[in-house]
């Protein structure tokens, strides 16, 4: 850990804010679901660990699934071009569900899959988003439960990666630019 420590030029959210702002967001979630018929969707990679932590502070009955793409772009930049590489496991038809996203940027990796699960009919999708880097947004995307404005920096930590890399740091955290220019 000392070492992907070294990388990391500012923690921006800290472990215990990310833990405070969970126990609001699952508490609110736990009221806005209550005797409905829940799934919250991770994508993965980078949902997993907040989706993990999320669950746990979720009262009502909640079903999980996940979906992994691939998005096309750069190592910081998607273009909104997306390969579904694993499907749910089961049917949404007629449920609520709540994507459970790590963080959205231009906002076109969510739209396309959006997209994907409405043709699926469900009785409503929203979203939950630790983060919101609404700066660069292109598509506009509502968010039910947001955790944290972030600024125009690339974010690691807390299940999200560069080069596969500091997923697991327990906080948010800049990226030295020396790391990936
Ligand atoms: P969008 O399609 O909204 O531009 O990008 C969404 C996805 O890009 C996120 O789910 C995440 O995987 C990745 N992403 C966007 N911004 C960052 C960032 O600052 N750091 C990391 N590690 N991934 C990011």
């Amino acid at each position: 850990m000392i070492d992907l420590h070294n990388d990391i030029d500012e923690i921006l959210i800290t472990e215990d804010e990310i833990r405070e702002k969970i126990q609001i967001l699952g508490s609110a979630i736990s009221d806005d679901y209550e005797n409905k018929d829940l799934v919250m969707i991770s994508i993965l990679k980078g949902g997993l660990i907040f989706l993990a932590d999320l669950l746990r502070e979720v009262t009502v009955p909640a079903n999980i699934d996940f979906m992994a793409i691939t998005s096309y772009g750069t190592d910081t930049e998607s273009t909104g071009i997306v390969q579904l590489l694993k499907d749910l496991s089961s049917p949404i038809l007629g449920k609520e569900v709540l994507i459970v996203e790590d963080i959205i940027d231009t906002g076109l990796t969510l739209n396309y899959l959006i997209q994907t699960l409405k043709a699926r009919q469900p009785l409503n999708i929203k979203i939950c988003s630790l983060m919101d880097k609404s700066v660069r947004r292109i598509v506009d995307m509502p968010i039910a439960y947001k955790g944290f404005d972030v600024p125009d920096q690339f974010v690691v930590g807390y299940g999200l990666d560069y080069g596969q890399k500091y997923r697991n740091l327990p906080y948010i955290g800049v990226l030295k630019e020396e790391i990936y220019h």
